[in-house]
């Protein structure tokens, strides 16, 4: 659940089993298989683990604080803002999975006259085949993507209404001591991670006191949520 912000691969986890956690780290995916094929098309991205298992655990108290505390500012905040979001997305997604459906009737019409052409003669089998396929795999690349689509739209529908069930989740885990990858997976959607960068202030070479990178947490149905913007 950890992506590269720059080029959008996962962080695969690197450790050697012996080694405690301390040792374990995280690369870019992008990066390690470039490397192989001597291509540099990302960079290293390392990671200590237990440092952003620290933040992550930081992360989702921080916030499981504030609902708990917080229950219905959380819940007007949140229906304010996933409303404006998801029904955005919802139009649009709507609009693209009407047009293909569209399609695959006009498609189902249109092999229909092709066979009965076919049938009577009116054109000749090598065009009966070569248009039967062009309208099959345009007609296969449709179902397929009109399936995704209804999953998505029926995800945003569920996810709408969700504060309440984040309350019950956040009163559930109040006391989180550990992060566990059950608990990781429960509330965390993504992380992206940026590589580190020099702070504007330090021309020195990069040390981990000079430096900084971008970590964006995304919660589950909340998404980058900040208890500083909520107050
Ligand atoms: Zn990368």
């Amino acid at each position: 659940m950890i992506w590269c912000e720059d080029c959008g691969s996962k962080l695969t986890l690197f450790r050697n089993k012996q080694d405690d956690i301390t040792k374990h780290f995280y690369v870019c995916s992008h990066y390690r298989q470039a490397l192989k094929r001597f291509n540099q098309s990302c960079t290293r991205h390392s990671t200590r683990r237990d440092e952003i298992e620290t933040l992550v655990l930081t992360k989702i108290r921080e916030v499981l604080k504030y609902v708990c505390e917080n229950k219905e500012e959380f819940i007007k905040k949140v229906n304010q803002r996933s409303n404006v979001e998801s029904q955005k997305s919802l139009k649009a997604k709507t609009s693209i999975l009407q047009k293909a459906d569209r399609r695959i009737s006009e498609i189902e019409q249109i092999t229909s006259k092709l066979y009965e052409d076919y049938a009577l003669a009116k054109i000749s089998e090598d065009k009966f085949q070569k248009f039967t396929l062009k309208y099959e795999t345009e007609q296969e690349g449709l179902v397929s993507e009109t399936a995704a689509l209804r999953m998505e739209i029926e995800e945003i529908k569920t996810k709408t209404a969700n504060a309440e069930h984040f309350i019950s989740l956040a009163e559930e885990h109040m006391n989180l001591s550990e992060l566990t990858s059950e608990i990781a997976r429960l509330f965390i959607e993504k992380i992206t991670i940026s590589e580190v960068v020099n702070n504007p202030d330090s021309n020195t070479r990069k040390t981990r006191k000079n430096c900084s990178r971008d970590v964006h947490i995304f919660l589950n149905g909340l998404g980058e949520f900040k208890v500083e913007e909520m107050r």
